[in-house]
């Protein structure tokens, strides 16, 4: 069996990992894949984001099944060009990865098949979208429709905060294209979920509920980043609660896409806010598995990985999963400087392999952001350069281990969260 995953960031790290702990006798490819990942895949240089070189490297490598991690390639149509080409692959159609890539059309799919989720309203005129401001209560969200690296979402205090908002990214652009168009939604209460659903376009099989950390700064504080940390599974993530986010908001989503003629294969991620009284509510729906959860999520996954994509891709009914009962805790070590300007070049010492195990202990250094000198020295090479995971049986053993694993592999200039997981810890003493 020829598997492909294609990316180069900790979650696809991540998954070339779970994939070979799960198929030991694949031939495993990473296009182009970094460091990391060349320890259990072949790494073949190719640009994730260039639809026709990946799609002749699966050709010419003759690949089983591909596994796409970044939206990017998907929102592009890597997945239909592959498809069209006879291909199995594992992630959404263009005009399903919608759902991810524009957030006005994630609004009017909730809306169509009555989601759960904040009310908003959509805007293409800066003009439109201030006088709608002026009129509307505080807080307020606005939101860049387009893809953003996670980081096109502003909660807004304020009136004037959101007329500020709206300007830089309708008039000066700061996220280019993908503010042209603007989501502006009421403020929710409450605490969020990530959900990641695999799916065949109608069934789900849900990998376990996490948490993400998206401000740099202990104690949720200092600007977005693309995640600084992630734990699971997350106790207010009852099999109640799920089972009411699979029932009103996976299964009628994919209901609604099919209908739409935008059938949804791959992972459904669910960015959800649970209310103070438990209520779900939808803040985003990304359509591939989330980075830094995935490197939480999958090492808690003991069996049945690839048969679950092959059958998602496939369009087959879903096998099932057997999922481990144990806790775990991924903290991202970051480069001075991010996320706004990261340094490079930083020597990284790991000292061994990235799975290290002792007993029912596991722990594994993902590398997001490295690149290998010529001599083997290894570099900080991005804004987020390692997440690493501690699996352990309970929570507080995980969070501890995982805040000494980040110690153990610190670099000059280092910067993570000693906090991933705090919620969790704070429940646990009430
Ligand atoms: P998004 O890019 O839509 O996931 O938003 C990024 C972050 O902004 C979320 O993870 C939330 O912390 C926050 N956020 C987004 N929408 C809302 C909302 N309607 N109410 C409260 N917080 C929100």
């Amino acid at each position: 069996m020829k598997l492909l995953v294609v990316g180069s960031g900790g979650r696809e790290h991540a998954l070339c990992w779970a994939l070979k702990r799960d198929r030991p006798d694949a031939e495993l490819y990473c296009a182009p894949g970094n460091p990391g990942t060349a320890e259990f895949a072949t790494n073949v240089a190719s640009d994730s984001s260039d639809i026709s070189a990946v799609s002749a490297l699966c050709e010419q490598l003759n690949v089983d099944l591909i596994v796409v991690g970044p939206e990017a390639p998907l929102a592009a149509g890597l997945a239909d060009a592959l498809r069209a080409q006879g291909r199995r692959v594992f992630g959404p159609i263009a005009s399903a990865a919608r759902i991810e890539a524009s957030k006005a059309f994630a609004k009017d799919v909730m809306n169509a098949a009555g989601i759960p989720t904040a009310a908003s309203a959509t805007f293409t005129d800066l003009s439109a979208a201030l006088a709608y401001v002026d009129q509307h209560a505080e807080p307020l969200v606005v939101k860049a429709s387009g893809l953003a690296a996670g980081k096109g979402a502003i909660v807004c205090a304020t009136r004037a905060e959101a007329a500020d908002a709206l300007r830089s990214m309708m008039g000066a652009r700061i996220f280019g294209d993908a503010g042209g168009t603007v989501v502006i939604e009421d403020f929710l209460e409450g605490e969020e979920l990530s959900v990641l659903a695999v799916t065949n376009g109608r069934e789900v099989r849900l990998l376990p509920a996490a948490q993400d950390h998206k401000r740099l700064l202990e104690g949720d504080r200092g600007p977005n980043t693309g995640g600084m940390g992630a734990y699971c599974p997350v106790s207010i993530a009852t099999p109640a609660l799920l089972a009411r986010v699979e029932r009103q908001v996976l299964l009628p989503t994919l209901a609604e896409l099919e209908r739409i003629g935008a059938p949804f294969r791959g992972v459904l991620y669910a960015g959800l806010m649970i209310s103070p009284a438990g209520v779900p509510n939808v803040i985003e729906f990304n359509c591939r598995l989330g980075d830094p959860e995935t490197q939480a999520v999958l090492p808690l996954v003991n069996r049945g990985l690839v048969d679950l994509f092959w059958a998602a891709a496939d369009g087959a009914p879903l096998p099932e999963l057997e999922i481990s009962r144990a806790a775990a805790v991924t903290t991202v070590i970051a480069a001075r400087g991010y996320p706004d300007a990261p340094e490079k070049g930083a020597v990284i010492e790991l000292g061994g392999k990235a799975e290290r195990r002792s007993g029912g202990d596991l722990d594994l250094v993902f590398h997001a952001g490295t690149r290998q000198d010529a001599d083997g020295t290894l570099r900080a090479n991005g804004g987020r350069v390692l997440a690493v995971t501690a699996v352990r049986d309970g929570f507080a053993e995980a969070q501890a281990a995982s805040r000494a694993l980040a110690e153990s592999v610190q670099f000059e200039g280092s910067q993570f969260r000693r906090d991933i997981g705090w919620r969790e810890a704070q429940r646990a003493h009430r």
